[in-house]
């Protein structure tokens, strides 16, 4: 799990990549979310059609490619989260911390229901 630390590299790194390549001009909060679901789309499409026994087994050949889809998500997640101003990892923290209220561990074990459905 990424620390605040390693996020905030992530952040300092990517600043200097978009401002070497000007494209600091491109990166709206609008363009980013919509660059951020490309490559969440880009990972679900090595996925697309599999079993879920495959996508569980996943193939040694597609590691390496769902893995810089991965780190293609977070990119984005911590670039738009600095462009709005977002502490990415408290915003994380924080909404886990809310979810476990939403779901109390005794009431939904093993369900997958949503909470408005309890
Ligand atoms: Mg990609």
């Amino acid at each position: 799990m990424p620390t605040s630390s390693d996020l905030l590299l992530l952040r300092d790194k990517l600043r200097v990549f978009a401002e070497a390549r000007d494209w600091d001009q491109f990166h709206s909060p609008k363009n980013l979310s919509m660059a951020l679901m490309v490559e969440v789309a880009e990972l679900m499409e090595h996925f697309q059609w599999l079993t879920e026994a495959q996508s569980v087994n996943l193939a040694e050949e597609k590691k390496r490619p769902v893995e810089e889809e991965l780190a293609d998500v977070l990119l984005y997640l911590v670039r738009i989260s600095d462009k709005l101003g977002v502490d990415l990892l408290k915003a994380a923290l924080d909404k886990l911390e809310k979810n476990a209220v939403k779901y109390p561990a005794d009431l939904v074990r093993g369900s997958a229901k949503k909470y408005s459905e309890y």
